[in-house]
């Protein structure tokens, strides 16, 4: 007998979505002199709300009111002090962690079981991670009495909008900078939720300001003068483009781009296990994730197998409304995501790979793709080489460790990589030669705020989290 799912959708109504958002500055919600924007759901191209665009000069604004809360209060704040912010701020979040999470899920298009089970308790690991650590700056290594750089610039991307604002937010203001912050122009929704947290915790005004628009409004804040540091989570191509903007700048800057991940599995790793890492590693999020796993490197001699069981496992992913507790794969983010992973997955097929999808019914409106792997994909293929951030698995074979670790590292990225073995020596030896900030072994996609995440390459510089996350705001 085959056994169907009954709906079982989260409700709206913990959510309340205003009509129109102004921008954070001061502490205040205030109007913008862009072009206003729509914020929409992905799973059914509703509009959300109305959101500000800030110009030149309101960034200039926010920027002016993070100076004189860095210069006024927070800079001079003992660290014991700035810790009561940070644990209230990390309290709050755990406290409206079920509105936070149907209000990312509806305006990012993740499942609710992602957004509730992951992204809500990491954000709040990590302000608490970071209240941890702002009156023992002095033991962090970094010298008896590490300083603030003053007020940080902070850009971030749409795929884990509220979890890459606090790996931005929670590690400076633990530092006694202060930020103005501009999320992704089709996820402005929980930054803005998270300005009203700052002001239910009391934080003083201008320690955070919120700037949402798009890249005119992102480069306006990473080039302005009175930024001392920057900090980007995005694209490799936008990265150099604003690395460019800061060089020669007295401006300190990390950047976290983008990924192809090899997630490498050896003929005697436990398959079934394997199959639920590579599931994990492409599929969680939509497969909109800069460390995912999208190109599959198995042992030929378990090819056929470990792909039966793949593709078995996909027939049993569901497919459809994000806010469904039973759902696996989400919405797509936007349009332009959607047209680009089709785009790169019809050049899959042009080149020669085979592609394969389980069948699927997807929902008439809305921005959807099935969950799709790629065989026989050749290393000089487009979708073994670019990122697709899209649940797209490209399918390499190899023979030995040795071409396992060549095809890995055969990348201009070098963010994250999976290894499955039961040999914990064999573990050691591919982790020391994958050139990549993470190696997972026997697991993936796994995030602690006290392990450091970072890239190699054109992956980007700099590590957020852990000890080494706040050297990226201190002047040291
Ligand atoms: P994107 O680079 O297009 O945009 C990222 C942010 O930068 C957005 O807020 C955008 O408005 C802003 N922006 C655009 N142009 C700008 C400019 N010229 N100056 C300043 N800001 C500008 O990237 P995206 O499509 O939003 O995100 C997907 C990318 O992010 C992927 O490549 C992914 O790998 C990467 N990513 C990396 C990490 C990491 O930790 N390494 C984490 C998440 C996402």
């Amino acid at each position: 007998m085959d056994f169907q799912y009954a709906p079982a959708p989260e409700s709206r109504a913990v959510v309340d979505i205003r009509p129109s958002y102004g921008l954070f500055i001061g502490g205040e919600f205030v109007d913008g002199h862009g072009e206003p924007f729509k914020s929409i759901d992905p799973s059914n191209e509703e509009p959300l709300a109305e959101i500000a665009c800030a110009d030149a000069a309101d960034v200039d604004r926010a920027v002016a009111a993070a100076r004189a809360a860095y210069d006024g209060v927070w800079g001079t704040m003992p660290g014991r002090e700035r810790a009561k912010y940070l644990y209230r701020i990390a309290r709050i979040v755990q406290e409206r962690s079920r509105e936070l999470a149907v209000l990312e899920s509806i305006d990012n298009g993740k499942p609710i079981r992602e957004s509730r089970d992951v992204d809500l308790p990491l954000v709040a690991a990590h302000f608490f991670y970071y209240a941890g650590w702002a009156d023992k700056l002095g033991h962090a290594g970094f010298g008896p009495d590490p300083r603030p750089l003053g007020v940080a610039g902070q850009v971030i991307p749409w795929n884990f909008p509220l979890l890459m604002l606090a790996w931005k937010i929670a590690p400076a203001l633990a530092c006694g900078n202060t930020v103005v912050l501009k999320p992704a122009e089709t996820t402005p929704l929980t930054a803005l939720a998270f300005a009203e947290i700052c002001r239910q915790a009391d934080l003083p005004p201008g320690v955070v300001n919120i700037v949402t628009g798009a890249g005119d409004t992102g480069r306006a804040l990473v080039e302005h003068d009175g930024v001392d540091k920057v900090a980007f989570t995005g694209s490799t191509e936008v990265g150099r483009q604003i690395a460019r903007a800061v060089a020669g700048t007295r401006k300190k800057l990390t950047l976290e781009l983008g990924g192809k991940a090899a997630n490498v599995i050896f003929e005697d790793a436990a398959l079934d296990q394997a199959v639920e890492g590579v599931v994990n590693g492409i599929f969680f999020n939509q497969g909109h994730v800069c460390c995912a796993g999208s190109r599959l490197l198995v042992q030929e001699s378990v090819a056929d197998e470990l792909l039966d069981r793949l593709k078995r496992r996909m027939t049993t992913l569901r497919v459809g409304d994000p806010l469904d507790k039973n759902t696996d794969v989400g919405a797509i983010n936007s349009a332009e995501q959607l047209a680009k992973i089709r785009a790169l997955s019809e050049i899959g097929e042009r080149e020669g790979a085979t592609r394969w999808s389980p069948p699927c019914e997807l929902p008439q409106r809305g921005f959807w793709f099935v969950p799709t792997v790629f065989t026989g994909v050749a290393q000089s293929h487009r979708i073994a080489r670019e990122e697709i951030f899209g649940p797209v698995l490209s399918v390499l074979t190899f023979r030995t460790p040795a071409e396992a670790v060549e095809k890995a590292n055969n990348t201009p990225y070098g963010l994250s990589a999976g290894v499955w073995t039961e040999k914990g020596s064999r573990i050691l030896w591919m982790a020391e030669r994958l050139r990549a900030g993470v190696v997972w072994a026997n697991t993936f996609n796994k995030f602690d705020p006290a392990s450091p995440f970072g890239g190699y390459k054109e992956s980007g510089f700099g590590r957020e989290g852990g000890r080494h996350g706040l050297e990226a705001y201190l002047n040291v």
